[in-house]
């Protein structure tokens, strides 16, 4: 079911990333919350109320005549872009202690909360 649901976002050029329990993450067509849809192909929105399936979330496109577009926050990408950036400024500024010590702060903060959340 995953497959459809990830095909149809594609599709909609909307974004999404699959979780560990490989449930698609997306943002709700109608308002733009992060919501979930598990492998059963079955979502809600626990803003807007709305929840159904891909045919639900293809008559909610065609009703609001709208391309979801809002950009979802992906914590995993949001990590690797911010490894990516200390790893180009310590090249750039090799000898810079303080930028090392960010970098070192801010993997193991990254790591304790990313521990936390998968407790
Ligand atoms: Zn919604």
């Amino acid at each position: 079911m995953n497959s459809i649901a990830i095909s149809f976002l594609k599709a909609k050029r909307a974004h999404y990333y699959v979780d560990k329990q490989s449930a698609v993450i997306f943002c709700c067509f109608k308002c733009g919350n992060k919501i979930k849809m598990t492998l059963d192909g079955e979502w809600d929105c626990s803003f807007c109320c709305e929840s159904g399936n891909v045919i639900t979330l293809d008559e909610i496109v065609e009703k609001l005549g709208n391309q979801p577009s809002s950009l979802l926050f992906n914590p995993r990408k949001e990590r690797k872009q911010i490894r990516d950036t200390f790893d180009k400024l310590i090249c750039k500024y090799p000898d810079d202690r303080q930028l090392k010590n960010l970098q070192q702060r801010t993997n193991q903060l990254i790591e304790f909360l990313f521990q936390e959340k998968d407790k």
